[in-house]
């Protein structure tokens, strides 16, 4: 692309139409060179359509003191990200800006028109050469490693480099900066192209440098049990958290970022509110990886929207965030991308569109709403190599529909392309019935570690206990039979000891796979038996001492004495009741339907 030069004709809040000599490309980068008073700035800007000789351009900062005259200088390039070591432990803003360097450099208050390169140009890193001169090499192939936190980063071919190339030169192994050669490749016409360990991709664009897609089919453990047990993710798939304001979205990404088992996480946060951010900032270096002991940071990218950006950087975080979890996918790592929250990206578009005058979809957001977040989640996947290595994205993201009304747009769009939806409930947070996660309105298309008719059956209890529990508001307690009784309080055990998980419990906390397995196994043989009782006072007192064991199970120690003790008691108590099996679960809740 070339470079050409444009003129403001007119600001619009974010927007600014430009007058544009030569030619300009949809998503270009163009600087715009403002006065205000004695200062003089260069405002990062891109381009969102392009009609004959006029563009229109999105600003990613504040608009003020831009005037009509100013200069515009176009790069020629798309909006890109450095990719090379140095990612991991990073916090930056949606133009991989670092933050807390930015913060150094400018007080607390972000100053204009600042951007500060995205990797250190002075760390050196120890590269260990894995090609040799004469290797024939393509794109994403590996050059050589370096270590970063736990992890080899794969030095590799860059990702524009299309073509296949003779290695001419490599570095021995040593000490390098990221702008240092550290390869020379030779292309078919013989010319020589030098290699550093860093590179830029545009980040609208999806790093696809795979032998082949697979379908998601491993689960990616959360450790949480509803979503494991219940609605399950698999590595390289897609899922979506609508929930109101309060219900717990942050929280339980957070939960999932540090639990999850898998080996990066990047975290793109647009705060709902204006004080979520710092307090992420805040909060996450605290938090302890399970894995090492040190700090989560390590294998963690923070991609962060600071209150005094405006829309544009806040649509641009998403794609910066999706790119980097897909360059280290490309090092056979599984990676999980968490966005929090796409409805403050989905407005960003919506103010945009606005702008731009376009015509409107449902809700004023634009029509292209649907096709813009499937594109988004499409980049989300699990993928064969080349070298015979798979790597994974997947990605989750909140939403937060004004008044928790799942059927507005961006929940409903997002609903058709994931995978799994892990719907947040209000009347579950407020009863702090947590992870609120709804039992019953939840789904997911993945298949999990947990046998499904087992789960289906847990399912129906649920869903028979909540239309017991409705009824019993209506007719009272003594309008209920017992058999239905017994339907509701097996329902409730299965939320306090199943659904719900102390965030708080240092062993709760976490419950790995095998052990959801082992619990299940135990909650689904109550739930199939036929108790003896004789009146509602015993079920409900038996209940009750037995929910307490229970309890006190999920807090300790898998496999410990104390944990074996409590599993024999809570067999011995569901024996001393058993009538019988109940196989009449689900032909009780089918003739309810
Ligand atoms: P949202 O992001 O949906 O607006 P948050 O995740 O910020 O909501 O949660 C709001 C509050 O609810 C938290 O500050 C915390 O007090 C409580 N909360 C949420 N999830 C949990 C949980 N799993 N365990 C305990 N408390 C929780
Ligand atoms: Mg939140």
């Amino acid at each position: 692309m070339s470079q050409s030069r444009g003129t403001v004709i007119g600001v619009n809040g974010n927007m600014v139409s430009v007058e544009v000599e030569g030619e300009v490309a949809l998503n270009e980068v163009g600087y715009i060179d403002t006065e205000s008073g004695e200062e003089r700035r260069r405002l990062k800007s891109e381009v969102i359509r392009v009609r004959g000789s006029r563009a229109e351009v999105q600003v990613f900062e504040m608009t003020t003191g831009i005037g009509v005259g100013d200069h515009v200088e176009f790069t020629g390039e798309l909006l890109a990200v450095e990719l090379g070591p140095g990612l991991l432990a990073k916090v930056y803003d949606g133009l991989q800006n670092p933050l807390p360097e930015l913060a150094a450099q400018c007080g607390f208050f972000l100053d204009r028109g600042v951007y500060i390169e995205a990797l250190d140009r002075e760390t050196k890193w120890r590269f260990t050469p894995k090609a040799s001169i004469g290797d024939r090499v393509e794109r994403a192939d590996t050059l050589g490693v370096v270590p970063e936190g736990i992890f080899e980063h794969r030095i590799m071919v860059p990702f524009n480099r299309y073509g296949t190339y003779t290695v001419k030169e490599i570095a021995s192994e040593g000490e390098y900066v990221v702008t240092d050669r550290i390869a020379v490749l030779e292309d078919s016409s013989g010319e020589q192209i030098p290699v550093t360990m860093m590179f830029e991709w545009p980040v609208k664009r999806p790093i696809e440098c795979y032998a082949e897609r697979l379908k998601p089919a491993d689960p990616m453990v959360t450790k949480v049990r509803i979503i494991d047990t219940f609605f399950p993710v698999a590595l390289g798939g897609t899922y979506c958290i609508p929930g109101p304001f309060g219900a717990g979205k942050t929280v339980l990404q957070q939960i999932t970022s540090r639990n999850a088992d898998v080996d990066i996480v990047i975290v793109a946060a647009c705060g709902e509110r204006a004080g979520e951010v710092v307090e992420t900032l805040r909060e996450f270096p605290e938090l302890i990886d399970p894995r090492t002991g040190r700090t989560l940071m390590e294998r963690t990218v923070i991609i962060c929207n600071t209150s005094s950006m405006p829309v544009a950087a806040r649509e641009a975080s998403v794609y910066t965030a999706v790119t980097i979890a897909e360059y280290y996918r490309q090092m056979g790592l599984n990676v999980l991308l968490l966005a929090d929250s796409t409805s403050r990206w989905a407005q960003a578009m919506r103010e945009m569109s606005g702008r731009l005058e376009e015509i409107p979809g449902e809700e004023a957001f634009p029509a292209y709403l649907e096709s813009v977040i499937a594109a988004f989640y499409e980049r989300a996947g699990v993928v064969n190599l080349r070298d015979g290595g798979r790597g994974s994205v997947t990605i989750g993201g909140t939403v937060s529909p004004a008044g928790g009304n799942f059927e507005e747009p961006v929940t409903q769009a997002t609903l058709k392309v994931v995978g799994a939806f892990h719907g947040l409930s209000r009347e579950r947070s407020d009863a702090r019935r947590y992870p609120s996660i709804h039992p019953l309105e939840s789904w997911s298309k993945y298949a999990g570690s947990i046998d499904r008719g087992m789960v289906e059956y847990a399912r129906e209890v649920l869903h028979h206990g909540n239309e017991v529990g409705q009824m019993m508001k209506v007719v009272g307690e003594e309008g209920t039979s017992l058999d239905d009784y017994v339907w509701y309080l097996k329902s409730e055990f299965t939320d306090s000891v199943y659904l719900q998980q102390n965030a708080f419990d240092p062993v709760d906390a976490a419950v790995s796979v095998e052990r959801q397995k082992y619990t299940f196994e135990i909650l689904f043989d109550l739930l199939t038996t036929r108790l003896n009782f004789g009146q509602k006072e015993e079920a409900r007192a038996w209940f009750a001492q037995l929910r307490q064991r229970f309890l006190d199970l999920n807090g300790t120690e898998w496999q410990s004495d104390a944990f074996k003790e409590l599993v024999a008691d809570i067999k011995k108590a569901v024996d001393s009741m058993r009538a019988g099996v109940e196989d009449n679960a689900v032909s009780i809740v089918g003739e309810m339907r």
